[in-house]
């Protein structure tokens, strides 16, 4: 019997109800639209049941692997052996802690908890409001935009660790950096997050995130699927501009290419495989470090 097997026997005795899919396309589950099937992808709907699914998988020695929203993994064609577990959707409530305090639960949407802070009159979040990723997503990321970025807003996180212990995390303890947290390297699975905002009129607030989706709008190939931005901004440049500047945009590898709208974006053009994206960005990463010397590394995260 394998372990996906006492896995599953377990935490249905465990958790009659919780919803669990076999071999679940991630391709269902990525904005890339991209990747084979998880063997075993289990929802919880709490933090209850996430400890419970922890704890089976410690036990068996199972490492899941964790998906927010998807819009920032490209997923492998052969799919995930093992255990997936998928936050968005569930643990989704969103609620003020006091009068400048909002505390968003990890599968909540960045869109979502924007739009809860701009209902509350709170300014901070107007640069998360275009980002498609859930919260918890968005932290582990040290997700931003327009010049914003969590770690800017952000007060505290409730961390479950892979053995179902809860800490809470400060903002020096997240260590952010630029799209990065320390939860890259001692991986937790965030439970929540709580943000400390400023009072604005919400008109105001409500104004400047319609401006924002418009020059999204304008400038990203929204009609397409992707991961967003395919290359961390390096040092000393833009990665659309360096792309652009190389003559890549448009560059094609199969299904994927580089889009011709916004030259950071790499884009699905209906049929890419996870094969297609990765030579993409190798190919376009070695062309632009031959042209300006300046290597890119990619934003998305490669499973
Ligand atoms: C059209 C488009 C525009 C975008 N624009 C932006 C932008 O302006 N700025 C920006 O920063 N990003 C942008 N992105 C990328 C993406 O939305 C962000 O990186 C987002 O933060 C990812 O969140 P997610 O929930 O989708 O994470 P996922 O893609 O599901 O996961 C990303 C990583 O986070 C981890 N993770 C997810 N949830 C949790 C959790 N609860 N606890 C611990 N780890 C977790 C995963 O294991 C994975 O390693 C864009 C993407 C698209 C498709």
């Amino acid at each position: 019997m394998t372990e996906m097997t006492n896995f599953q026997r377990e935490i249905s005795r465990l958790l009659p109800n919780i919803k669990l899919l076999f071999n679940e396309p991630m391709a269902k589950h990525t904005s890339f639209r991209i990747g084979g099937p998880a063997e075993v992808m289990a929802f919880p709907e709490n933090a209850d049941q996430l400890a419970e699914i922890l704890k089976v998988s410690t036990v068996l020695d199972i490492k899941p692997a964790i998906i927010g929203a998807g819009t920032n993994i490209l997923a492998p064609d052969a799919g995930l052996p093992g255990l997936t577990v998928c936050i968005k959707d569930n643990l989704s409530a969103v609620e003020m802690v006091d009068d400048t305090h909002i505390r968003a639960s990890a599968g909540a949407t960045m869109t979502k908890t924007a739009v809860f802070a701009a209902n509350a009159g709170l300014s901070g979040l107007e640069f998360a409001h275009g980002i498609p990723g859930s919260v918890g997503g968005g932290v582990y990321m040290n997700a931003g935009a327009y010049g914003g970025e969590i770690k800017d807003v952000f007060t505290s996180a409730e961390v479950m660790t892979y053995d179902g212990e809860l800490r809470t995390y400060t903002a020096d303890e997240m260590a952010f950096s630029y799209r990065h947290s320390r939860l890259e390297e001692q991986p937790g699975i965030v439970l929540s997050a709580v943000f400390a905002l400023t009072p604005k009129p919400a008109d105001q607030i409500r104004g400047y995130m319609q401006e924002l989706a418009a020059k999204r709008k304008a400038s990203q190939p929204l009609d397409k699927p992707s991961a967003g931005s395919a290359f961390k901004r390096p040092v000393g440049g833009y990665a659309a501009a360096l792309i652009d500047q190389a003559g890549l945009k448009g560059y094609r590898v199969g299904g994927a290419a580089i889009s011709e709208k916004h030259a950071g974006f790499a884009v699905n053009l209906g049929d890419a495989t996870a094969e297609d994206v990765k030579t993409l960005l190798r190919q376009v990463s070695q062309k632009v470090y031959e042209e300006s010397g300046i290597r890119l590394e990619p934003e998305v995260r490669i499973w």
